[in-house]
């Protein structure tokens, strides 16, 4: 089979998708799913909506037209502030997206007006993970702005946390957020649809049934990647209970076998090899087929009794002492969320889904 792959299994992401939106609907929360780690991939998005996802999320305009090509047409949403430039592309292929820059908004705006469409505006919070969003004491002002632009529909509010400070949110910065999502009700005289609680990392709070129910408050939705791919929780590592972690492997295949070869011949007194192997293992060097040009290898986790020595752009040097390696068969990887996106955007990686 054609290699590097990365094969999918759609069963755990349904699943994955499935087990937290029953978990979340008990409390009045629904899934977006977010597809932009895996470049839109049309399958994986249909199986976050087969799960239970009430809409899908990508920070990419490509990754939403190839999920419109593929015929999805449920509600998808711009989770990444748009591009000034990219105004009327968004209008055509969203219906609604996350902003935080007047100006950007009155170009969607005018790009809304000209296509004789209404586009949806949720507003994003900046509540300390330092990336986007409005600061708070400036939400009010902004979204009576934008309620009271023609061409545009305020929705909903949101927040953002861990991505760049890799701190979690609190209890008490969601109930801000709903309290938020109240005042700016109050200000603009209408009903928000939307009040997005964060990612990923916002799940051990939503999810933690010692908090009553009422603490997620006004949240009601809640845009999740990682947790669905990975089944982990992005600021721990941990496991998320009852999902599964292994939707993704990466296969790579063997090209140079140095059987016994535990330390090869130096023939270039730069290269630290000597450094990089362990000495006391007689084990075989093999070079597979994978590089940094196919994803990030920092991010991958080989099988038991296979050790990284090392990697180039095209190639990777692993040692083990299993006698079944050879020239021809193939390694088999986990993944984290970076070398999944990584993996899933190199032209030379095929995707394999299976259902
Ligand atoms: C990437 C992203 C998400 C999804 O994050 P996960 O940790 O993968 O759940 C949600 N919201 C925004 C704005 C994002 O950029």
């Amino acid at each position: 089979m054609t290699a590097p792959r990365i094969e999918v299994d759609l069963k755990k992401i349904r699943h994955n998708t499935r087990s937290l939106h029953s978990r979340l609907k008990a409390r009045g929360i629904g899934i977006t799913g977010v597809t932009k780690a895996v470049c839109g991939h049309p399958a994986i998005a249909k199986a976050m909506l087969d799960g239970g996802a009430a809409a899908l999320a990508d920070a990419r305009a490509v990754n939403v037209d190839r999920m419109r090509a593929a015929g999805i047409n449920c509600q998808i949403y711009m989770i990444r502030t748009p591009m000034q430039s990219q105004a009327a592309q968004i209008v055509q292929t969203c219906n609604t997206s996350y902003n935080t820059q007047m100006g950007v908004i009155a170009e969607i705006a005018a790009a809304a007006l000209q296509a004789q469409s209404a586009h949806n505006v949720i507003l994003m919070v900046e509540m300390g993970d330092g990336r986007e969003g409005i600061m708070p004491d400036q939400l009010n002002s902004a979204a009576l702005q934008v309620h009271h632009m023609p061409g545009i529909v305020l929705t909903g509010i949101g927040a953002n946390f861990a991505c760049l400070s890799g701190i979690a949110p609190t209890q008490c910065a969601l109930a801000r957020l709903s309290a938020m999502a109240s005042a700016v009700e109050d200000v603009c005289d209408t009903t928000l649809k939307t009040v997005s609680g964060g990612n990923s990392a916002s799940l051990p709070l939503l999810l933690d049934m010692s908090n009553p129910l009422s603490q997620a408050g006004r949240i009601n939705d809640v845009r999740l990647g990682e947790a669905i791919l990975l089944g982990v929780d992005p600021v721990s590592g941990r496991k998320i209970d009852g999902l599964f972690t292994d939707a993704f492997k990466l296969f790579a295949e063997v090209i140079e076998a140095k059987p016994g070869l535990a330390h090869p011949p130096i023939l270039d007194p730069v290269l630290p090899f000597e450094t990089l192997l362990p000495k006391h293992i007689a084990s075989t060097r093999f070079i597979l087929a994978l590089g940094q040009q196919d994803t990030d290898l920092s991010g991958l986790t080989p099988p038991r009794g296979v050790s990284f020595l090392g990697s180039t752009s095209d190639h990777m040097v692993v040692a083990t002492q299993d006698p079944t390696m050879r020239v021809g068969s193939e390694v088999s990887f986990q993944l984290n969320y970076s070398a999944i996106m990584r993996a899933m955007s190199a032209p030379d990686v095929l995707t394999v889904v299976n259902d």
